[in-house]
Order: C-alpha cells, then sequence, then structure tokens
C-alpha cells in the first residue's frame, strides 16, 4: 500500500523555521513525532485525525523538539546526502560505486570512466569536494549521447522521426512531445534500465504519429515497444531508487 504523504511543510519551533512531514497511517492509533538522520522530522498521524493535532503536538513538545532537531542537525530537512568514493550511483539501470581521485597536475578537464560496476572520476581538486554537478553534467552528456542513439535507431520502428530531441532537466516527467515534432527526455533516464529507457523513447515516438493515448496510439505502442506496460509500470515503482 501506498503510503500516504503531505508534502514538506515549514512551521516555527522555538522561534526558528523547521521543516517536516506528515505522514498519514491506517494503523497508528495515536499522533507520534519522530526525528531521525535519515528523514528529519515526520508527523505520523492517524488516518482520520484532523491536521490541526499536529500543531498542537508542535506546541505540547516544543522544547522537546527544538533541542532534539537542532541535535540531529536536521531543522531544516534531512541533509543531501555527500558523494564521495564508494558513494553508489546507478547507470543503466546497475549500481555503479563511484572512485573518486584528482586530476594530475596542471590537467583541469574532468575524467570519467565507465568500467562494469565501477565509475571512475578524476576531478579538479575543488570538484572533489562537491562532485555532484560535475557527475550531473558528465551523466547528462552520456543521457544524451544514448537518447539520441536510441531515436536514431527507433524512430524507423513508428515511420515518423522526430525534428529535434532534447535531453534536459525534467522533474515531472520522464519525457514528452511538442506539436511541432520535438522530443524532450528527462536526462535521468539514463539511471534506468535500457529496456526502460527504450520504452520511454518508443512513447513519445509514437505520439509523433498520434497526439493522444488512445486507441490507434496504444495499437502502435504495443507493435513497437509489446512489454511497455511491464517497462512503465518499473519506472513508477523505483522512480525512487533512480537517484544518488
Ligand atoms: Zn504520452
Amino acid at each position: 500500500m501506498a503510503r500516504a504523504e503531505e508534502p514538506a511543510e515549514i512551521t516555527l519551533i522555538g522561534g526558528r523555521p523547521a521543516r517536516y512531514r506528515v505522514r498519514r497511517s491506517d494503523r497508528a492509533r495515536r499522533l507520534t513525532l519522530r526525528v531521525t538522520h535519515d528523514e528529519g522530522l515526520v508527523v505520523v498521524l492517524p488516518r482520520r485525525w484532523a491536521l490541526a493535532e499536529v500543531g498542537r503536538a508542535f506546541e505540547l513538545h516544543a522544547r522537546w523538539l527544538d533541542r532534539t532537531l537542532d541535535r540531529y542537525g536536521v531543522r531544516l530537512g534531512p541533509p543531501r546526502r555527500g558523494l564521495a568514493t564508494g558513494s553508489v550511483v546507478p547507470i543503466r539501470g546497475e549500481p555503479r560505486r563511484l572512485v573518486l581521485s584528482p586530476l594530475p597536475e596542471g590537467s583541469r578537464r574532468a575524467r570519467w570512466e565507465l568500467r562494469d560496476d565501477v565509475l571512475e572520476a578524476s576531478l579538479p581538486a575543488a570538484a572533489l569536494l562537491e562532485p555532484r554537478p560535475a557527475l550531473e553534467r558528465w551523466l547528462r552528456g552520456l543521457a544524451r549521447e544514448t537518447i539520441v542513439a536510441r531515436v536514431g535507431e527507433l524512430w524507423p520502428r513508428v515511420g515518423v522521426a522526430p525534428r529535434r530531441v532534447i535531453v534536459g532537466e525534467r522533474l515531472t516527467r520522464w519525457g514528452s512531445c511538442s506539436e511541432q515534432g520535438s522530443l524532450s527526455f528527462s536526462w535521468r533516464l539514463i539511471l534506468a534500465p535500457p529496456a526502460v529507457l527504450d520504452a520511454i523513447v518508443c512513447h513519445e515516438l509514437c505520439h509523433l504519429s498520434h497526439f493522444d493515448h488512445g486507441p490507434g496510439f496504444r495499437a502502435l505502442l504495443r507493435r513497437v515497444c509489446a512489454d511497455y506496460d511491464a517497462h512503465s509500470a518499473w519506472l513508477r515503482t523505483h522512480a525512487n531508487e533512480l537517484r544518488f
């Protein structure tokens, strides 16, 4: 069963802003306040209780919350985990262990190499401390290369080539198709298994012939990607794991 979770909210605790989430629970019999390193402050609320109970609980336990949020360092939510050697990054559906090393003296261009389950990166000293932007840039390039190549391979099955392929930062959708015939994809598809990436590419390619999700679209999609439903379900279930 999917957990019902409200978006993160902000409130004042001890006179300073604090971020929290409310999680509705069928099983909970009373309200629980929970502070952890991984999630920050989470309020577990019995399904039928009013949200107003949350504010009341904060007032009642303000001193404990104030102390505990500071002790865990999660007043503004859980920290984004830093990337370092040993961090795991999913690429093409497989976990890869990140190995970071400094670039040799005098060279400034980051070097990346993906070998089996290891992703090696030689980075300038400053990027070693915060490698996320450099990693995202590299993954975006890999995604662009991969998606453009897959579109090139797959469009003949559908019969219509897109005018343009854009690979960028899309947070809400994996892909989309414009009426002018350009296809856009999220670079994060490179984190998913290749068959899943192909399925999304096929879906958008089919929109070049059918702009809606009607029977014509579905029949074409089934013909070019017989397992589309399974791949799309995989993406819905595993989207949370496609990050680092
Ligand atoms: Zn669609």
